[in-house]
């Protein structure tokens, strides 16, 4: 199907060459500096790294609450894609589609920022702990895969740090008129995010528990490694499976009781079954449910209402104060 629609995107291409090249050259001739994103946080760090420059256009892909697991181009997206001045993505397994999208680019010259590359050996591969579903195994005939590396890098506030300097680094070569203002924005958000990353410090330091249990999936993984907290979950990553078994609901729930943790945690596309369950099959049956925001699925109407990364960040870690105190 994402074959189709490339080929279908690179048809339409085709036919704006053909005339002139109508859509093309408007584009160019508005003059803005046209930055591709695909989710929410390297959208919110664009904005922040170019305020002030009005010269900038940010587009945001996963706009309608799709995560990225999930996600399929439109033709319109990968006309977006091809023809960009700087596009940023994640890198991982769900984004095989970028390949196709930039091996048509229209435009020579366009930044590619692949977020997993930036890291680099910070990337982690997933980790199936004690108690977690894996993902079933492939159906035989299906090409051998390599390493599943873990995509929610933006999970790490430290990471996150890293991704914006290069950005900031990568928008003053592209557009060295503006170099001053993106240095001065790139210093002033790194700032923020250090801060931010301290307070995430203090509040593990001085935490009664260091462990945390998600009766979900398990996006949080670089979170609770930098802060070197334990953790237990439903299911690795954003496994596509739904269904925990009665192994894994009596494994957590017996981990609830042995730790003695006062919270239960899920992620915000929960239906809140698991969570219950597992609460439901404890002895004491009175822990708190609490929520994680990963960032995955923020819509077009949230971005309006002033959501940013930094904010969920905070309510994140107002989250997990509770659920390790
Ligand atoms: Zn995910």
């Amino acid at each position: 199907m994402k074959k189709y629609i490339i080929l279908l995107a690179m048809a339409c291409m085709l036919v704006f060459s053909m005339t002139a090249c109508g859509a093309n050259k408007d584009k160019k001739d508005d003059g803005k500096f046209q930055i591709v994103t695909t989710i929410f946080p390297e959208y919110d760090w664009v904005r922040e790294l170019t305020k002030g420059n009005d010269n900038v256009e940010i587009t945001l892909l996963l706009d309608n609450g799709v995560d990225l697991h999930s996600y399929q181009p439109t033709a319109d997206d990968i006309i977006k894609v091809s023809d960009c001045d700087m596009f940023i993505y994640v890198g991982g397994e769900s984004d095989e589609w970028v390949e196709d999208a930039l091996a048509n680019k229209t435009n020579k010259d366009m930044v590619v920022i692949n977020l997993l590359d930036v890291l680099g050996e910070n990337v982690k591969e997933e980790e199936l702990v004690e108690g977690m579903e894996g993902e079933e195994e492939e159906e035989e005939g299906e090409e051998e895969e390599g390493p599943e590396y873990d995509e929610h890098v933006w999970l790490s506030v430290k990471s996150s740090s890293i991704i914006c300097s290069k950005i900031a680094e990568e928008l003053e070569k592209a557009d060295p008129d503006n170099k001053s203002i993106y240095e001065a924005n790139a210093k002033e958000y790194i700032a923020k995010l250090d801060e931010l990353d301290n307070k995430y410090q203090d509040v593990v330091s001085g935490a009664k528990y260091d462990t945390v249990l998600f009766g979900d999936r398990f996006p949080f993984r670089y979170l609770v490694d930098d802060y070197n907290l334990d953790y237990f979950a439903a299911f690795v990553g954003c496994s596509a499976e739904s269904e925990a078994s009665f192994e894994t609901i009596t494994f957590l729930a017996d981990k609830v009781d042995e730790l003695g943790l006062k919270s239960i945690l899920q992620i915000e596309t929960s239906d809140g079954k698991i969570a219950n369950t597992i609460k439901d099959n404890t002895k004491s049956k009175n822990q708190q449910i609490l929520t994680m925001d990963s960032m995955q699925s923020v819509t077009a109407d949230e971005l309006q209402s002033g959501v940013t990364y930094i904010s969920v960040m905070e309510s994140n870690l107002e989250v997990l104060k509770s659920a390790l105190n």
